[in-house]
């Protein structure tokens, strides 16, 4: 037991404020809806009773933007959707974060011609590449648990968004 464990009443549970907003964080992630083949049909059934991704504090898929902070890329990105899919990130408040779920969305996959984004990547940052035609749920599953850990891991932003300002810079340049 630590000593400043000893020096507090039952009940009172001390902690660095980053790590407290990242758990927070972390606990807390919605979704945007981004289905666009049939990876979403995967990424659907992760909502479901039997994969139940509520465990982790993700209530629901978030229609408007401005309520979600994850979004997750599930099927192949044609370059007349990218625009609309840049909009609704730059809709999406800061912290946000983004899975390319499946081989088209990460990289074009078999669809290797001039209608379909290569990677989507190409349109917005991405922290998550899934492997996989399609991942199945719990692949899914595995990366959100593997995006929690690096949010965990995230610094805040210093006060007057100086820091969240480098950290767009650099998701942008990234
Ligand atoms: Fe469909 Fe496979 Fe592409 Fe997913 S990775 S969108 S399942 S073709």
């Amino acid at each position: 037991m630590g000593i400043e464990e000893k020096l507090l009443p039952n009940g009172v549970m001390l902690a660095g404020l980053e790590k407290l907003v990242n758990w927070a964080r972390k606990n807390s992630v919605w979704p945007a809806t981004f289905g666009l083949a049939c990876c979403a049909i995967e990424m659907m059934t992760v909502g479901g009773a039997r994969y139940d991704y509520a465990r982790f504090g993700m209530e629901r898929f978030s229609a408007s933007p401005r309520q979600a902070d994850l979004m997750i890329v599930a099927g192949r990105v044609t370059n007349k959707m990218a625009p609309v899919l840049r909009q609704i990130y730059d809709q999406m408040p800061e912290p946000k974060w983004v899975i390319a779920m499946g081989v088209c969305a990460s990289s074009g996959g078999m669809f290797n011609n001039y209608a379909v984004v290569q990677g989507v990547d190409h349109v917005v940052p991405v922290d998550i590449y899934l492997p996989g035609c399609p991942p199945r749920p719990e692949m899914l599953l595995d990366a959100i648990l593997k995006l929690h850990h690096r949010i965990q891991q995230e610094p805040l932003p210093q006060l007057g968004g100086s820091g969240l300002q480098q950290r767009v810079h650099s998701r942008e340049a990234g």
